[in-house]
């Protein structure tokens, strides 16, 4: 029997309406009544206008659901994409901590818990964002984004757990929001519902998404105040219109109407990002890997990928430390390691070209993997290149030439040549960013006109390294 994990996630941002904060407090109700958990990922200026306005009553009812993060202001310029667009890898981390630390203190202020997600405002999805939810403790990204995609399921990035652009037979999106109490459009969202689950097969995620504003306004409260790269100051901000009354209380009716339209079916499954975290754990990235196994991932490293083994996925990064750890081994002592503990390093965090081809001495490429260990095991990270005698190697590309080292050190322990090819590698995780995906996203109209941020797309497939499904163990 399929199982249907069906998660409903909701965006709270309109820190300008005061009426939203009921439409907040309304749809947490409906779920607790009908026993189900949401996950209310919630934006740090949000929050503390519900404490300006003492709507207590509203944090009461959220304490029943999950909390997760939205940004500390969201709109407000410059958002995410925009104040990380032309920095560094590094630096950006550090940023996005500095500047986005606040809501997340005062989630745990509220709560006394660490938000379990996070999800960026609009358009701006960036990469430097996933170390830094690492080091803030948030495990999972929900959200939504056309910028990175794995054939649309679950997926491992930067040791995050996505659940963001999902499609049959892995799951899907359905988005509850503006159109909500309109005439026809809970029937049709619930046939859509319907679609998705009938082409799951042993698992799936259905997305269920909404912004509690849109039950009471005509109009997004940021299109009003943050269009175009302006900035209303705080004193001065507009109101969204709000919408008729009635709309708003058919609203509520078709957002229940929906909620019992999915409970009602038998394979559904509820659940909120900290339980999709623990039935996705990586369990492949705690254990050992045999000989045999390092040499059937070194054996494919033409083109670099994750690779599947029986019970695991394995990113190209793991792929990488295996294989360099195993030659570094060897550097030591003469021979190829029985079995190697599994690390999860980044990727990259600069793109070069390889200077050089040709052939290399087969001590050269050990003495380099054995630097590289040392690099990512104090680093966390792949190197950004390999310098073999004075000639900068891209790290695909190294892999790519250790792989065949490898390959050739398990069949003649002691080979006869000395001197390895240097391969040029097929690096095919790139795809999994999409340059069209994030003009579509630029187009978000808080972004000034014409707003791109290339270096994000860059900076993002350099840690495709660490990208790779992920299998449900729990
Ligand atoms: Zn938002």
């Amino acid at each position: 029997m399929p199982r249907v994990f069906t998660i409903f996630w909701f965006d709270c941002e309109d820190f300008v309406t005061p009426e939203s904060d009921d439409a907040l407090k309304r749809l947490a109700e409906i779920l607790k009544a009908n026993k189900i958990r949401g996950v209310f990922k919630l934006v740090g200026e949000k929050l503390r206008a519900l404490e300006r306005r003492e709507r207590w009553d509203v944090i009461e009812a959220l304490k029943f659901h999950e909390i997760g993060y939205h940004t500390n202001y969201h709109s407000v310029h410059p958002t995410v994409a925009e104040y990380l667009k032309n920095i560094d890898f590094e630096e950006g981390i550090s940023e996005f901590l500095r500047r986005e630390g606040k809501g997340v203190e005062d989630i745990e202020r509220l709560f006394g818990v660490k938000p379990s997600c996070y999800g960026q405002p609009g358009g701006a999805w960036a990469p430097q964002v996933y170390p830094a939810l690492r080091k803030m403790g948030i495990p999972v990204y929900l959200d939504l984004t056309n910028i990175i995609a794995l054939e649309g399921g679950p997926f491992w990035y930067c040791g995050i757990l996505n659940i963001l652009n999902l499609a049959p037979p892995k799951g899907g999106v359905i988005g509850l929001n503006f159109e909500l109490g309109s005439p026809g459009f809970i029937e049709k969202a619930m046939k859509r519902y319907d679609g998705i689950y009938d082409l799951i097969r042993d698992w799936g995620i259905v997305s269920v998404y909404n912004h509690p504003c849109t039950l009471v306004t005509a109009e997004f409260w940021d299109a009003v105040n943050f269009s175009r790269g302006q900035n209303t100051p705080i004193s001065m901000l507009k109101m969204p219109r709000l919408k008729p009354k009635h709309l708003v209380e058919e609203g509520y009716k078709d957002f229940e109407k929906f909620v019992r339209h999915v409970k009602a079916k038998p394979w559904v499954e509820f659940v909120t990002a900290q339980e999709l975290y623990r039935l996705f754990k990586d369990k492949a990235s705690e254990r050992l890997y045999d000989k045999e196994e390092i040499a059937f991932l070194a054996s494919n490293c033409r083109r670099i990928s994750f690779q599947r083994l029986e019970d695991a996925y394995l990113s190209a990064s793991e792929i990488f430390w295996l294989i360099t750890a195993s030659l570094a081994e060897y550097r030591i002592h003469g021979e190829l390691p029985e079995r190697v503990k599994n690390f999860y390093p980044l990727g990259p965090f600069r793109s070069i070209e390889s200077e050089a081809f040709g052939t290399v001495k087969s001590k050269d490429i050990l003495d380099e993997a054995y630097k590289a260990r040392i690099f990512m095991e104090s680093q966390g990270r792949i190197p950004d290149w390999i310098e073999i005698r004075n000639l900068r190697i891209s790290p695909e590309d190294f892999l790519a030439s250790e792989a065949e080292l490898y390959v050739r050190l398990r069949k003649e322990e002691h080979p006869s040549s000395k001197r390895v090819q240097l391969v040029k590698a097929d690096f095919q995780p790139f795809r999994y960013i999409s340059p069209e995906g994030a003009r579509d996203s630029w187009k978000w109209i808080v972004f000034p006109e014409g707003f791109e941020a290339w270096r994000l797309v860059e900076l993002a497939k350099l840690q495709t390294w660490t990208m790779k499904p992920s299998r449900l163990e729990g």
